[in-house]
């Protein structure tokens, strides 16, 4: 997990204006039904700006690309049309992830990546063994603000089953999930390999700096995993850590 800055979007603004219309409907025909799904959040402008300002990636596994695309209510809305159509609590994720979060009231209070404040990277530790065909994953709790620790150990715990896996269909796609992880973490120290063979004075050498912090930008997928591959070698770190985003 990754800090992503959430677009602010002005009370005015046509996605704020689109989202209180669809809540409108439905706070009418709740009135009448209060079994009513009017409205909807799914907006293609809304979805669209979410797409964009999580760039693309799930915010709990850190998946790029998604195919099973979910708008995720951070704070569950349970029916509250008031959480439901709020822009804050839309977040980008993978049904994987979604269902595993829903399934547990806990996962309610974890630490909000949006929030510049709840240092996800920093506060969680991202571990993952390779060589080993399907990689082993370990999150672990790191220092962080008494204030914060119950989200911290939350999320934790949340990004563990995640990766684990919590019903034997969810293992599977959790494995499947562990091999892409391994997968670009492999080609991060490849060309942190080829990196430091080469001369300054070699061309290439430059191509791979530019392919490394490519790598370690928040719109890589797996950032967190990586940055901490850096963040554990303090060679890597003085070279690295000044051009994450
Ligand atoms: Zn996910």
């Amino acid at each position: 997990m990754v800090n992503f800055e959430k677009t602010n979007l002005p009370t005015d603004s046509e996605i704020r204006q689109d989202l209180a219309k669809e809540k409108a409907k439905r706070v009418k025909a709740l009135a009448k039904n209060p079994d009513s799904k009017a409205g909807s959040y799914r907006l293609e402008n809304v979805i669209v700006q979410v797409q964009n300002d999580f760039k693309d990636k799930c915010y709990i596994c850190e998946r790029k690309d998604l195919i099973d695309i979910n708008i995720e209510h951070f704070t569950a809305h349970k029916g509250n049309p008031d959480l439901e159509f709020s822009w804050e609590n839309l977040f980008w994720s993978c049904s994987h992830c979604n269902n595993i979060k829903s399934d547990n009231e806990v996962f309610n209070n974890i630490l909000d990546c949006t929030n510049l404040a709840h240092k996800v990277a920093e506060w969680i530790g991202y571990f993952i063994e390779i060589p080993e065909q399907k990689g082993k994953i370990e999150i672990k709790t790191q220092d962080c603000s008494q204030e914060y620790l119950e989200r911290v150990n939350n999320t934790v715990a949340l990004l563990q089953e995640v990766y684990e896996g919590t019903t034997p269909l969810k293992k599977i796609g959790a494995s499947n999930l562990r091999k892409l992880i391994a997968i670009e973490i492999g080609k991060l120290r490849l060309d942190l390999i080829k990196y430091y063979q080469m001369n300054e004075a070699d061309e290439l050498k430059h191509i791979l700096f530019t392919s490394i912090c490519k790598h370690l930008s928040i719109s890589s997928p797996f950032t967190a995993f990586k940055r901490w591959l850096i963040l554990q070698k303090e060679k890597l770190k003085q070279d690295f850590e000044p051009y994450f985003d």
